[in-house]
């Protein structure tokens, strides 16, 4: 069945059942292993089920019986609550060295590209944790209407065919996605120093703090740039009127694109930057579209001009990969357990599971039926839902 296959080539490329069974949590005397719980919960996460109330239904149909001796939902929803969000982390680079040892995973136009952004996971009026961030929604003055929501800042790595989660930590109430965002590079830096040669982000990280960590552990930024940072912004219009882009068709866009050298004007990174400027008019029946964008990087400035917008693009891939494809085919909004280090847990283990079925749909599905992966992860349930004895016809022949 397909669910055992995916499993099958976890095990076989990433010793994924032996890896998570590592991760520990801090409950006292339990009776039940923590390795138990994880598999649980990698079980949960590849086969897309959506929610512990989903898995005890799978448990209770005998789905499960010969994969994981599944938990009740409370005990998986406390061990959570104080798993080690390191070993799980942990996990997540041990299946990255071994794809990328494999070369299953590749670079991005001949570079290595990180890529880092914010996102919320949930709001809600009702349900809250010691950790959640909160905000007045109120329209009216005066009345206070409190949301309470969490948020996380993720780390990813662009691919041509697929990205790579890598990481997530979680902003914390009161603080910015800066402050956290700083604290993640800070430890990919450390636990990928091979992995990427830059970060793209979007306008906030233009921020001389994150350009200078970088560069301590010898990586370059890209990020958007606005004109919020009035004279850098400035600056580029007006070298951009009086030199001639370098331009060339895509597909469907044109693309007019301008670099300049600047230094002196970004007061938090007194250093030489580059400006990229990229006018784009795409062609759509036969109604033109035309974007304006503008980039600042102290990458060096080597290499192939439109591979250098690709790069400045790629923090799409954050976006449309990371987070509208793992909140609309995996459900990453939803919460399985309310409480700060459970959020983690389960957005890690989902980025776990997301990273295999990506390299498994792209290197192992040879069937033509089977186009997309929403599709493949609907089989994948089908075939873990209708693992369960009751509906197999009785063996004629005696074993
Ligand atoms: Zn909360």
């Amino acid at each position: 069945m397909l669910f055992n296959k995916l499993l099958g080539y976890g095990n076989k490329h990433f010793d994924i059942i032996k890896r998570v069974g590592h991760i520990t949590d801090e409950r006292v005397r339990p009776h039940i292993p923590t390795s138990d719980i994880s598999e649980s919960i990698l079980t949960m996460m590849l086969s897309n089920l959506g929610s512990l109330n989903r898995l005890d239904a799978a448990k209770s149909f005998g789905s499960l019986e010969d994969i994981v001796d599944a938990p009740s939902v409370s005990t998986i929803a406390r061990s959570a609550d104080t798993m080690d969000l390191d070993a799980i982390r942990e996990v997540l680079k041990e299946i990255y060295l071994a794809a990328r040892k494999k070369k299953m995973i590749g670079g991005y136009y001949g570079r290595a590209i990180g890529i880092v952004d914010g996102h919320e996971v949930t709001s809600s009026y009702l349900h809250k944790c010691g950790h959640c961030r909160v905000r007045n929604v109120s329209k009216i003055e005066g009345k206070e209407v409190l949301q309470y929501y969490h948020s996380f800042v993720a780390f990813i790595l662009a691919g041509q065919k697929f990205a790579t989660m890598l990481d997530i930590e979680p902003i914390l109430p009161g603080q910015g996605e800066l402050t956290s965002a700083y604290r993640l590079l800070s430890r990919v830096c450390v636990n990928y120093p091979k992995a990427f040669e830059a970060v793209a982000g979007d306008a906030l990280y233009l921020a001389g703090e994150v350009y200078r960590l970088l560069k301590s552990h010898r990586k370059y930024a890209v990020s958007i740039l606005k004109d919020e940072s009035r004279q850098l912004y400035e600056e580029a219009l007006a070298l951009s009127d009086i030199a001639e882009p370098v331009t060339y068709a895509d597909d469907k866009t044109t693309y007019r694109v301008w670099k300049h050298k600047i230094e002196g004007l970004w007061k938090s990174y007194n250093k030489e930057i580059t400006v990229i400027r990229s006018e784009e008019t795409k062609t759509a029946k036969d109604i033109e579209e035309k974007t304006d964008w503008m980039w600042v990087t102290n990458l060096p400035s080597t290499g192939n001009l439109r591979n250098l917008v690709r790069i400045c693009h790629s923090r799409w891939q954050i976006e449309n990969q990371c987070f509208n494809e793992t909140v609309n085919i995996w459900a990453l909004d939803h919460i399985y357990r309310h409480s700060e280090n459970a959020i983690a847990v389960f957005i890690l283990f989902l980025f776990i599971a997301v990273n295999i079925v990506n390299i498994f749909f792209n290197r192992n599905i040879k069937d033509k039926r089977i186009k997309t992966k929403v599709f493949l992860l609907d089989l994948v349930k089908a075939s873990l839902l209708l693992n369960h004895r009751s509906s197999l016809p009785p063996n004629p022949i005696p074993t």
